[in-house]
């Protein structure tokens, strides 16, 4: 009945075997899809954005992208994935009666099948030695990172078993049945055995194909309750990730009825972030990125991420394998649904510690690090939604900065009287957009410079928005700034869980741009979190402008011949490291920029420190951590000033005022910067510093003063 394998003794029980196995699979799958159907918020819908979710399946489950940051395990991950995948084709003609193989050998005279049993078998030899790889690396080389326990262990016995009763098997079989065209390994192979007695061949064939399809059905049966469970759940993961701008967090609408003020419990999370869980590897990438962990606090993104699975697959315990129809639950009383208790866990304290909700920076070097783009940061910020707007749980400094937010519209609590002193000792006017507005002139504008509550307030960064406004100013520009009605964005509070003042002054904001039309202007800003802010997220609160970065803008015109630098070779030559800031580069994709701006100094020697760019090493200020005290291991500003003076260099270029503050503070209490050498320095000062006279008419630069 099935010649194809007609030397394989009780043949037909394959379908009992991996059927039965498929069927427990497909089984305990949807088991998990309770859980996922129970969660309460809303995940992406399945029909939009097809395009350019298949790109992105193409691009980092097929191709598997972030894997080769890594290379060594980028190129052993991606040699077991698809030799794995590719050898699938001869199990799936097994599990089918052989009918691949019967289709394929009709063309050609059999050459298509031929062809196909040399590539498996050249794909399998491959996949054994990349298998031989992987356990080198788990029992000997060990990198920390990764986790270790038998389940990795035994999923890479059950794929190793696969691949090689596969092979053995084909060469037990030709030297007890003869070769078949194309497998040319597997009669290599064959042709020391052929000496055996037949019976003896005969029967270890059997066994062997026998083993190939006991270990393909244990491995069905295992996945399911195995990290390794990412083999199947990595491509709807990545099909439905975050599309929106990674710096946008989810919406929140604070004036719903039946609102939930963000994450509290399994049930608040979206069936995304439940997938998140289900394809964890495991691999500790995330870990490995994330300043907190490395700087010995408890926040751990991969625990956290690993801790929402274990609460999923808690939930499910008790749920019979086959539910029960509507009319049994009815009958007789068989309520087999999730209990509502069992998704009213808190979050907090169980997948992730109290201490670690606050130890996140909200750097993004987690979701950047992540193979399988899983989100640490948007859930991060839910569950301090629902510490702070519902249970007034946070570090007690916050009260501090959400007041002053609250109160005077920026946290350093300063009068808002005081944002224009960032001006005083420039020898140019700074205009006030509602002076231009009265004066008619609102038209001739070229750009608003949004100054940010930092370069306002803080006496350090003040010298920073001079030397941005005299860059301005020496291109010849049209610039004006909101003055008193600028008010912070609203960022520190929102990466802290405080969606209601982020609402309040954001919406503030908004309104004030809009008022003057500033949507159809462009808007600067030196501040990452004040670009991402009004660029990515104040579309939520019907605010949409074109922001740039002070850097992508510096470039423009030093590309436009707008603004141009003494160049005669008598500038000293000293080494600049560039601090890439996490919500320019990670967040936003601005690595160039500041580099090319920095490139345009002349004397200037750019050294890159080991994490740079996207890689970048937070500074330990975002996420609202500039307002709290950081009082569990050590410093993430010594750890980042560290790896800066690593480097050599003579200055640490910034360009991010919190960055400014972090990595200022950082240099000066570094032993290994006594006598305060390097400095910490913005890119807008480096250039404003070399700019050519003539664009300078004259004046002074405040730079350093
Ligand atoms: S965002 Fe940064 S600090 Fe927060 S968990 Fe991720 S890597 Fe760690
Ligand atoms: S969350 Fe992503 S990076 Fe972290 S361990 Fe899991 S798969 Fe690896």
């Amino acid at each position: 009945m099935f010649p194809v394998f007609a030397e394989v003794p009780a043949y037909p029980l394959v379908f009992v075997v991996f059927w039965g196995a498929a069927v427990f699979f497909g089984l305990v799958m949807a088991r998990h899809l309770r859980v996922f159907a129970a969660a309460q918020a809303s995940g992406p819908n399945p029909l939009a954005d097809i395009p350019a979710r298949t790109l992105g399946l193409i691009r980092y489950a097929f191709i598997q992208v972030k894997m080769f940051k890594d290379p060594r395990a980028g190129i052993m991950h991606f040699g077991i994935f698809w030799g794995f995948v590719l050898l699938t084709i001869g199990t799936a003609d097994i599990v089918t009666g052989g009918i691949i193989q019967t289709i394929l050998s009709l063309p050609f005279d059999g050459l298509i099948w031929a062809a196909i049993s040399a590539m498996q078998n050249v794909v399998a030899v491959i996949t054994l030695a990349f298998i031989v790889w992987a356990f080198e690396r788990r029992l000997i080389s060990k990198p920390a990172r990764l986790t270790y326990n038998w389940d990795a262990l035994t999923i890479l016995l059950m794929i190793g078993g696969v691949v090689g009763t596969e092979l053995l098997a084909q060469a037990f079989e030709f030297a007890a049945y003869g070769d078949k065209p194309g497998a040319f390994i597997a009669a290599l192979l064959a042709i020391p055995l052929r000496n055996l007695d037949p019976g003896w061949l005969q029967a270890i064939f059997a066994i062997l194909w026998w083993a190939h399809i006991a270990i393909v059905a244990a491995f069905l049966c295992f996945l399911p309750f195995s990290k390794h469970l990412h083999v199947a759940t990595a491509f709807p993961n990545i099909y439905f990730r975050k599309l929106a701008p990674r710096g946008e967090l989810p919406a929140m609408d604070l004036e719903a009825e039946d609102a939930t003020f963000g994450v509290r419990t399994l049930a608040d999370l979206g069936w995304k972030d439940m997938l998140d869980g289900f394809t964890c590897t495991e691999c500790g990438r995330c870990q490995q990125a994330c300043p907190a962990w490395n700087t010995g606090k408890p926040l751990n993104p991969k625990h956290f991420i690993m801790g929402i699975r274990e609460m999923s697959v808690e939930a499910e315990h008790g749920l019979p394998l086959i539910p029960n129809s509507a009319i049994v639950r009815d009958t007789y009383g068989l309520d087999d649904t999730i209990k509502a208790a069992t998704m009213a866990k808190p979050i907090v304290d169980d997948a992730i510690p109290f201490d670690a909700v606050w130890d996140c920076v909200t750097c993004g070097a987690c979701v950047e690090a992540c193979p399988v783009l899983i989100e640490h940061v948007d859930k991060i910020i839910g569950l301090r939604r629902n510490l702070v707007l519902e249970d007034s749980r946070f570090p007690a400094e916050l009260n501090g900065a959400f007041r002053n937010m609250e109160g005077v519209g920026n946290p350093w609590g300063q009068p808002p009287a005081s944002r224009l002193d960032w001006t005083k000792g420039l020898s140019f006017e700074v205009p006030i957009v509602a002076d231009v507005a009265a004066a008619g002139k609102l038209g001739e504008l070229d750009v608003l410079y949004w100054v940010g509550c930092a370069a306002a307030f803080d006496e350090r960064n003040r010298k920073v928005a001079r030397a941005f406004a005299t860059c301005l100013d020496a291109a010849g520009l049209n610039f004006a700034v909101l003055g008193q009605e600028e008010s912070c964005t609203g960022d520190p509070a929102r990466r802290m869980g405080n969606d209601y003042v982020y609402q309040m002054l954001a919406s503030a904001n908004v309104d004030t741009l809009n008022r003057y039309r500033m949507g159809e202007k462009t808007i600067v800003t030196a501040c990452p979190h004040c670009f991402n802010s009004i660029g990515n997220e104040y579309g939520q609160l019907g605010g949409n402008f074109r922001v740039i970065h002070h850097s992508a803008f510096l470039r423009e015109l030093l590309a436009d011949g707008r603004l141009r630098v003494i160049d005669d070779g008598a500038a000293p030559r000293k080494s600049v490291t560039l601090h890439d800031s996490c919500y320019m580069a990670r967040y936003n994709n601005v690595v160039a920029e500041p580099r090319d701006v920095l490139g345009a100094v002349p004397g200037l020697d750019l050294v890159e420190m080991d994490k740079n760019g996207k890689n970048t090493f937070c500074c330990g200020a975002g996420g609202g951590r500039m307002w709290m005290e950081e009082t569990r291991g050590t410093r993430i500003n010594a750890a980042r000033t560290d790896q800066a003076l690593s480097t050599g260099a003579s200055t640490v270029a910034t360009e991010c005022p919190f960055c400014m503050t972090m990595m200022k503070d950082g240099l000066e209490a570094a032993e290994g910067n006594a006598g305060g050498e390097v400095r910490a320095i913005d890119i807008a000062e480096l250039l404003a510093e070399s700019l050519a006279p003539k664009e300078l008419a004259g004046r002074q630069l405040p730079v350093l003063q």
